[in-house]
């Protein structure tokens, strides 16, 4: 079945239809380097995971780009607060994003290119628009891209340019949708901006953010490719703004599919400081979530509808974890840990239809969750065939390459499993007491003991 994705541009779901056949070339904006990653972000960041690891899933080759914004107007003002160079302030930054990017489980991306590296190239398009009648410079040397230039400029966001100031311009990265203007591509130094400054043929400055992402895609995968991602929040003026600069530079269409993420909200509300609900990764750690259960939580809801996170989502999701940890257990204990096959149950053609949709995580987990139940029971009553147990084992492998919601089987402390045949021993001579004595010393390591027909097993405790 083809997978169909919603593109933001054209407001319908579409069939993916690479440039090359079989391979997808996916540009997701990252991080900018200011602070620490919020959980918010990292909706964003699990959503471009989901997307990478289904498509790959369905046997596309994928080409992952994401750029770490290191120079832009929160980085320089962040670094003058902190009186540090902005080099100390993004490395510490980009740094520990790399760390949750691992805690979480997110596969890594073919290139993390840095804006700073890629100056002359911003320098060079730049050159290129005002040379086509694009840009303009003003007295302060400035470069801004003059939307006027573009027709379709606005056509992502619906923008309706009737009412506006066509003589108007802006200098800020940011600003909203009511008052679409004139963006700078080229910042002229400014006594603000301290020893943040790069030579330009139109004097000392820095590159704005928006013309930043045009050229990191473009030089990683052509002026023609696939997918772009990003939270809504970046819809306007980022991706507009993108979208003018590479079409007007390169006279290509950019990207066939623009996939947008909505946004996290915290107890059913914007993220805040003030508040006490402004959530990091490590807080969440130290807080006794797993990186399963932020995955699952994050993952559970569809890209394009809010999801909400509260800390009391933890118990369920931790039992989530658990119960699809333990039918794994199951299916391996029944036929083995080398067992391969290909072979998958009926219910999977439903998962598949429902990811193929648009990536539907919350109707293909309930598929899951569907057979699982279902399976759960035949495991209890001794009625799943072999056959059947591998075919399922077949489900769950599929499904963790996608989700990743499994914890990685820790190995038994060489202790433990001393402390576990001391148990068994005290079992054999019906020594309950010292056999519970015994468990109990386990359980403090992190272990709980389980007695099965053929013997004692060990598993970690899940938080
Ligand atoms: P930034 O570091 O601010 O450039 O953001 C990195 C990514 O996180 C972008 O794709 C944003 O759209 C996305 N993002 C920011 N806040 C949230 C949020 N609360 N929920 C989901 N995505 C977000
Ligand atoms: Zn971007």
């Amino acid at each position: 079945m083809p997978v169909r994705l919603f593109n933001s541009l054209t407001r319908k779901k579409e069939e993916l239809k690479p440039i090359i056949p079989g391979k997808v070339s996916i540009y997701t904006c990252g991080p900018t380097v200011y602070d620490v990653a919020h959980i918010g972000n990292f909706r964003a960041f699990l959503f471009e995971d989901l997307l990478k690891r289904y498509l790959q899933l369905k046997g596309f080759k994928v080409f992952h780009v994401m750029n770490i914004t290191d120079v832009d107007d929160r980085t320089i003002r962040r670094s003058q607060e902190k009186h540090i160079s902005i080099s100390e302030l993004t490395k510490k930054y980009a740094d520990q994003f790399f760390k949750d990017l691992n805690t979480l489980k997110v596969k890594p991306a073919d290139v993390y290119p840095r804006a700073t590296e890629h100056i002359d190239s911003m320098i060079r398009m730049i050159e290129t628009l005002i040379q086509k009648g694009h840009a303009y410079v003003t007295d302060d040397g400035s470069v801004y891209f003059a939307i006027d230039t573009y027709p379709e400029y606005g056509r992502l966001t619906r923008l309706d340019r009737s009412q506006q100031q066509t003589s108007a311009r802006i200098a800020t990265d940011d600003y909203t949708k009511d008052n679409p203007q004139d963006f700078s591509l080229w910042k002229g130094w400014k006594e603000e901006d301290g020893d943040v400054y790069w030579e330009s043929p139109w004097g000392r400055g820095r590159p704005g953010w928006h013309i930043e992402c045009s050229v990191m895609s473009i030089e990683y995968l052509g002026s023609h490719f696939d997918i772009h991602c990003g939270g809504v929040d970046n819809m306007f003026p980022h991706h507009e703004n993108e979208i003018a600069q590479s079409v007007c530079a390169t006279g290509e269409p950019f990207v066939n599919i623009w996939m947008h993420n909505e946004h996290l909200l915290v107890d059913g509300g914007k993220m805040s400081k003030s508040l006490g609900n402004y959530y990091r990764i490590s807080d969440l750690i130290n807080k006794g979530f797993t990186p399963e259960a932020l995955r699952y939580i994050l993952l559970g809801t569809h890209y394009r509808s809010k999801v909400n996170f509260s800390l009391d989502k933890r118990h369920e999701a931790q039992r989530v974890v658990q119960r699809v940890s333990e039918i794994y257990d199951r299916l391996l204990d029944l036929v083995g840990r080398e067992a391969t096959g290909d072979e998958l149950p009926a219910d999977y053609t439903h998962f598949e239809a429902a990811m193929d949709d648009d990536l539907d995580a919350p109707k293909a987990l309930g598929v899951f969750f569907n057979w699982v139940r279902k399976t759960n029971s035949q495991i209890a009553e001794q009625s799943l065939t072999h056959e059947d147990a591998l075919k399922g084992l077949n489900f769950i492998r599929r499904f963790n390459s996608v989700f990743d919601i499994i914890p990685e089987r820790k190995t038994v402390p060489p202790e433990v499993l001393r402390l576990v045949k001391e148990r068994e021993a005290a079992r054999n001579k019906k020594d309950w007491f010292e056999a519970d004595r015994l468990r109990e010393i386990i359980r403090k390591q992190g272990w709980i003991v389980e007695d099965t027909p053929t013997g004692s097993k060990c598993k970690p405790i899940v938080p």
